[in-house]
């Protein structure tokens, strides 16, 4: 799992908009959800898109809101009661890194929170393996309260 302590660090050094603008005259740094301006701690925690994700998922866990990444590194101190937060809170974070690459890299089109919530789904279930045999039936229940939130969030189609 990634080592969230370094996060605070490196995060002058993630390519995003308002970093790539720093190095290579990038001239809009506006977030590709919500088009606010964007930084790394926009990108994880104050998107809006992303601090409604955030509130979800903390209700879905029962754990404290989680607001910046020092709430997700709190959580690592307890990592043997809260494995399954912890795998959630990486895999939702690595899902938005992912996600925002494709976007801007023109892979995919945002087109609403379902494809958010069915992507985390998705990758939950890979890393499914990772997780501690006591803790899977914890875990299977995250994710059959995420299929719920997959199934309720609006659809947006295209033609
Ligand atoms: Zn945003």
């Amino acid at each position: 799992m990634a080592d969230l302590s370094s996060f605070g660090r490196t995060n002058g050094l993630l390519l995003t908009r308002d970093n790539l603008c720093k190095h290579q005259h990038l001239n809009d740094t506006s977030c590709l959800l919500c088009c606010e301006p964007k930084s790394v701690n926009h990108l994880f925690f104050s998107c809006d898109i992303i601090k409604l994700m955030w509130h979800d998922i903390s209700i879905m866990l029962n754990i404290p809101a989680v607001l910046c990444y020092e709430d997700i590194a709190k959580m690592w101190v307890n990592n043997t009661k809260l494995a399954v937060a912890n795998m959630v809170t990486s895999v939702f974070m690595w899902m938005v890194w992912k996600f925002r690459n494709d976007v801007h890299f023109g892979r995919i089109l945002w087109s609403g929170l379902q494809v958010l919530w069915h992507r985390l789904f998705r990758l939950l279930v890979r890393w499914k393996l990772l997780c501690p045999k006591n803790l899977v039936p914890l875990l299977e229940n995250f994710l059959t309260l995420l299929d719920c939130k997959v199934r309720e969030a609006p659809q947006i189609r295209v033609c």
